[in-house]
Formats: C-alpha cells, sequence, structure tokens
C-alpha cells in the first residue's frame, strides 16, 4: 500500500476548478515555481556557466530519466529525456528500422497520435528506400502483423478513445513475426502501471507535461532496452548524445546505453522542474493510482450516462481495455466543451465529435467527478452550448 489518494495539497489548482484535462497538460504541482525561480536566479543568474557542473545539470537528463524508468517499470540507465515526443518517435523509428534493413513495412494503426504518423511519414522520405506506412483499425493490428513487417509502433492507450493496445501480447506478435517493436506511452505513464521490461518490447517514447505534470513543452523521453543499447546506429547523432562531448572529436562516436539517444542541449529549465514534478510520485502505489483511476472513470460514465442521453460512449465500457480517460461522443462537442469550461469543468475536444475527459487520482476525486456530471447535465438541458460564442474555434482544441 502506498500514501494514499488523492494528492491535492501538493498540487496549485485554481479555485472552482474541476480539471479533467490532466491527460493533455497536467496541473502545476506545489514545488515546480520555487524551483524554476531557484534555477534562474541561483543557479543560472549566479552561477552561470558553472552550473553545468556545480549544479548538476549535466547530469539532469539521467536522473530525471531513472526516475520516469522507476514508472514505466525499465532499469537504472535505460530511459533518456530531451527534445520532444514527436523527435523521440523519430529516432525510434530511425533506429529500429536500421535493425531489419531487408524489410519495408512500418506498421502502426489509424487511432495513433498525428504526429506519430507525421514523423514515420517523414522518416520515410528521408530514406527514401520505398519504405510503407500501413495504419490498419486499433483492432485490426494483431492480424496485420505479417512477416514484411519491420516495426510494429503503437500507441499504447489511444488519445481519443482511450482503448488500450494488449502491450504483452503484441509485443509477442511483433517478434514472433521478426519486427521490432516500439510503444508510445504518452497517456500511459502515470496513468497505468507499466512492465516495459516485461513486455520485451525494443523502444519505448512518451511526453513527460500529460499525466507527470511536467509543464507545457517538457522534455520526452525515449527507453531503449538494455541489451540492444549498445549496437543501437543514431540518426540524431547529436554531441549530447556522443560519448565524449567535450573531446570535441570530429567523428561521432554514440555514448553507451540510452545516453546515444540524447541529441543537443538539455532544456534545464523544464529538466528542473520536472525533477520537481516527479517528486508527487514518492510512495504512490500505481495499482492503487490505477484501482482509483477505474473508479473515478466507471463512475463518470454511469453520471454520464443517467444524466446526459444525447451523449453516446466512445470509450471502451471495460475499464481493463481503457486508460484513464473517458470519451464521449456529441455531434456538438465543441460547442459543449466550451460551455462546460466556461463553467469551470475543463476537458477538452478532439475532432470530430470527441468530448475527453481525463481522471488523474493525484488530484481528482468522486465529488469532483460527480458535480462535472452534474454541471454537464445542466449545459446539455438548458442547451448552453448553443451560445454563438461558444461556436468559435480556438487554434487550440
Ligand atoms: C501528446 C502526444 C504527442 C505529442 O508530441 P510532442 O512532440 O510532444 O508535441 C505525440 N504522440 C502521442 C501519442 C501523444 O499522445
Amino acid at each position: 500500500m502506498g500514501v494514499s489518494l488523492p494528492r491535492k495539497d501538493l498540487f496549485d489548482i485554481p479555485a472552482g476548478v474541476i480539471y479533467l484535462d490532466g491527460n493533455s497538460l497536467g496541473v502545476l504541482p506545489k514545488g515546480a515555481a520555487a524551483r524554476a525561480a531557484r534555477v534562474i536566479e541561483q543557479e543560472w543568474g549566479g552561477q552561470l556557466i558553472r552550473a553545468w557542473n556545480t549544479a548538476g545539470w549535466i547530469d539532469l537528463p539521467r536522473v530525471v530519466g531513472d526516475r520516469i524508468g522507476a514508472l514505466i517499470g525499465a532499469p537504472e540507465g535505460s530511459v533518456a529525456t530531451g527534445e520532444t515526443l514527436s523527435i523521440k518517435v523519430y529516432q525510434a523509428l530511425d533506429a529500429a528500422l536500421k535493425m531489419r534493413p531487408d524489410r519495408r513495412v512500418i506498421l502502426s494503426d489509424s487511432g495513433n497520435f498525428p504526429t506519430d504518423l507525421y514523423m514515420a511519414q517523414g522518416l520515410i522520405g528521408t530514406i527514401g528506400k520505398g519504405h510503407v506506412l500501413r495504419t490498419p483499425a486499433p483492432e485490426d493490428v494483431a492480424s496485420a502483423i505479417t512477416a514484411d513487417v519491420a516495426v510494429v509502433m503503437l500507441t499504447h492507450v489511444d488519445y481519443r478513445t482511450g482503448r488500450i493496445h494488449d502491450m504483452a501480447a503484441i509485443t509477442e506478435a511483433a517478434h514472433a513475426a521478426g519486427a521490432v517493436m516500439i510503444w508510445d506511452l504518452a497517456h500511459s505513464a502515470g496513468a497505468l502501471e507499466l512492465d516495459i521490461t516485461g513486455s520485451g518490447a525494443e523502444f519505448a517514447v512518451g511526453c513527460t507535461y500529460k499525466y507527470l505534470n511536467g509543464g507545457p513543452g517538457a522534455p520526452a523521453f525515449i527507453y531503449v532496452r538494455p541489451d540492444i543499447a549498445d549496437g543501437i546506429d543514431p540518426g540524431l547523432s547529436g554531441w549530447m548524445g556522443h560519448d565524449a562531448p567535450f573531446a570535441m572529436e570530429l567523428g561521432y562516436r554514440p555514448a553507451p546505453a540510452a545516453e546515444r539517444l540524447r541529441v543537443g542541449t538539455p532544456p534545464i529549465l523544464q529538466l528542473s522542474v520536472l525533477e520537481e514534478a516527479l517528486a508527487v510520485w514518492d510512495g504512490v502505489d500505481l495499482g492503487d493510482l490505477r484501482a482509483a483511476s477505474i473508479r473515478l472513470s466507471d463512475l463518470f460514465i454511469s453520471e454520464v450516462e443517467t444524466r446526459c442521453p444525447s451523449l453516446t460512449l466512445a470509450s471502451p465500457r471495460d475499464a481493463a481495455q481503457r486508460g484513464s480517460q473517458v470519451s464521449f461522443a456529441f455531434a456538438d462537442g465543441y460547442a459543449a466543451m466550451q460551455a462546460l469550461i466556461d463553467r469551470g469543468v475543463i476537458g477538452d475536444f478532439r475532432a470530430p465529435d470527441i468530448m475527453r475527459f481525463g481522471f488523474t487520482p493525484l488530484y481528482i476525486d468522486e465529488a469532483d467527478v460527480i458535480a462535472a456530471a452534474e454541471i454537464l447535465q445542466d449545459v446539455l438541458d438548458t442547451k448552453a452550448w448553443s451560445a454563438p460564442k461558444y461556436q468559435i474555434r480556438a487554434r487550440v482544441t
């Protein structure tokens, strides 16, 4: 048993807000602002360039990588941090394709987050050897793992529906077919118990501004299975992934293990805030977290289905098949979400018609869930969403 949940006292959440969007941008941990101020004023301002050594900046990517590793079931030294998830997807895919030079197929699915697919498309063009990207429906992936597949690249929890892929079974099928496995844990890290080591997957990637509360633009992470790490040929061969960055050699020689998947200068402000944000996980039992997430999500589904018959559940009903979010389809979902946000219940909208609600047991409890469902019912019963101001689409939905 870990510490009891929720731990609302560890976060700064604005009064009057029920925040059901921690799956998209996590809330502000209480220590983050003070840490950022300290890094800016004392470390950067006071120590200047000396801080790379004196404040431990140079080691921060690995220190933070190990903390994330503990949350995804990865051993120390197997997780590198930096850049954004799009870049980490590219690096993993590039390295994986080089491991299967005789094959030309990247298998993903039509539920994947678009940037993962876009990065694959760009990489295919750069390699220029006629690779193809296949995107069957998520339910059809397992049967699409044929002998021509070089890499299976999937997002574990579907960003729209919350549907979970069976990590162990799909990884096993990929390996049986001779393919390399990449898992994107963007909607899994900090949301579910994960055993990336036990899955046997070669690579995993993820971001840290969703369930890990690292703040907007917080650096991404990449895991590489330790037994293959020293054989990886990094496509983005930056100096921070060099074996001896400050030897200033003219030729690239990769660092050992996951360190070779670092690229450029780490974002120290964001990494420091992220390190602070990861402290809230101390003592949290991920099994307890998952149980709480299921309780909250199941409660939300039953409350909304009772109160809001015009909404259609777009997530798996079976909690075992669902991540830490619940989605409902509604034709005027964008406007309804705007009206809801105006009333203090913050979720988000994903085209074409998905109202998405994330459940983060670190700072959401059952009273929040019931209050959110009541306010949603009011928005729908009164058609508050039909006001013209709610029809105007902002750039970020
Ligand atoms: C959130 C998310 C991303 C975002 O990538 P960035 O490079 O951090 O903008 C990528 N992939 C998935 C699956 C995501 O959920």
